[in-house]
């Protein structure tokens, strides 16, 4: 069995595994790297996509699912697997959608069982156990079990011929826990001092745990996306280890804008109003090269603390002692090597 690594490893975004089954192929994610890139595409041929049966989403991030529209372009006409949340998320229409639900195993195909597990990234993201074609393969998708707010069904006692770990967070920038300090002591510094806090945050994901870690400090002014991420937790449950804290404190303004990059005109010109004002902007997780939000990094105008919303290199390292992988890729990281094409020896 042949698995061609189409993104995600060696680098940040653009996640896509390709495993060549011997009728037809299966497919987990479909990244792009960031949208100002020349070639953000899975590398990936057309004849490769066109052979693939199903396509399996681990959750709605860009760097998981924005090629799809590629895909169908590419001659993609399989069945496409994820959560109800992941599909609701999507910012397109998906042709041949299937739900699976958190936990649950499904026969796809004869030889393609799928079974799941929340993952604790954001609502709706799983990780993924597929049996295929006498082969068993394990994709963590985006990994966390460091969790304030999100369940996550802890991988342990599983075995797989082979495993794709989310490695993504550089241990050297201290523990899960460190991070969370650091970013509380940060935002708890700048309202004392009397100046607001902006976090750029995804419309799905850490949000909410930043929320959870900063409850009590300021005054949360949420906008539209961040709000209704919050309304809808009552009618996600089952996402959620625990409720999320009710109501944010008076006090210091701290702003949640549902934009990582700063791409919307309106957030950028927020950000620069309040920074001016001697506002932190605070970002928490992976700025893209040429985005607004890396070019406030640039003139020393934004802070970067990592929420830490991915496994980090030891985390992988318990996973690993914890279950019985025969080969492990790491994944989502500069600093891991893409193994090139990969054989599964019959
Ligand atoms: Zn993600
Ligand atoms: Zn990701």
């Amino acid at each position: 069995m042949n698995i061609v690594i189409g993104g995600g490893v060696g680098e940040h975004g653009r996640n896509c595994f390709y495993v060549e089954g011997q009728q037809a192929s299966i497919m987990v994610d479909c990244g792009i790297m960031s949208e100002g890139d020349a070639h953000p595409y899975p590398r990936l041929t057309a004849e490769q996509i066109s052979r693939v049966n199903w396509l399996l989403l681990t959750h709605s991030h860009q760097d998981h699912t924005a090629a799809y529209p590629w895909l169908v372009s590419q001659g993609f006409r399989g069945q496409v697997l994820a959560s109800e949340e992941t599909f609701a998320q999507l910012p397109f229409e998906v042709e041949k959608p299937c739900v699976i639900e958190a936990g649950q195993g499904l026969d796809l195909e004869q030889d393609l069982h799928v079974s799941c597990g929340r993952s604790g990234h954001c609502v709706g993201s799983l990780w993924y156990e597929i049996d295929f074609q006498g082969r068993r393969l394990l994709f963590s998708g985006d990994y966390t079990e460091d969790t304030l707010l999100y369940a996550c069904d802890k991988l342990r006692g599983h075995w797989a011929d082979i495993a794709f770990l989310d490695s993504s967070r550089n241990p050297v920038f201290g523990s899960a826990e460190a991070l969370q300090m650091q970013i509380l002591r940060a935002v708890t510094n700048t309202i004392r001092e009397g100046r607001p806090v902006i976090l750029p945050v995804p419309r799905h994901g850490r949000g909410l745990e930043l929320m959870q870690l900063l409850y009590g400090i300021g005054h949360f002014r949420l906008d539209e996306d961040s709000q209704a991420a919050r309304d809808a937790i009552p009618f996600q449950q089952e996402w959620f280890k625990q409720p999320l804290k009710d109501a944010s404190s008076q006090g210091g303004s701290i702003y949640f804008i549902a934009d990582t990059q700063l791409k919307k005109p309106g957030n950028r010109v927020l950000a620069e109003r309040l920074v001016a004002e001697g506002g932190l902007l605070l970002l928490t997780g992976h700025a893209e090269d040429n985005s607004f939000s890396m070019r406030f990094v640039k003139r020393g105008e934004a802070s970067i603390i990592s929420y830490p919303t991915h496994a980090s290199d030891r985390a992988v390292d318990l996973l690993c002692s914890l279950n019985s992988f025969a080969q492990v890729v790491r994944t989502h990281s500069e600093r891991h090597p893409d193994p090139g094409p990969i054989t599964l020896a019959d």
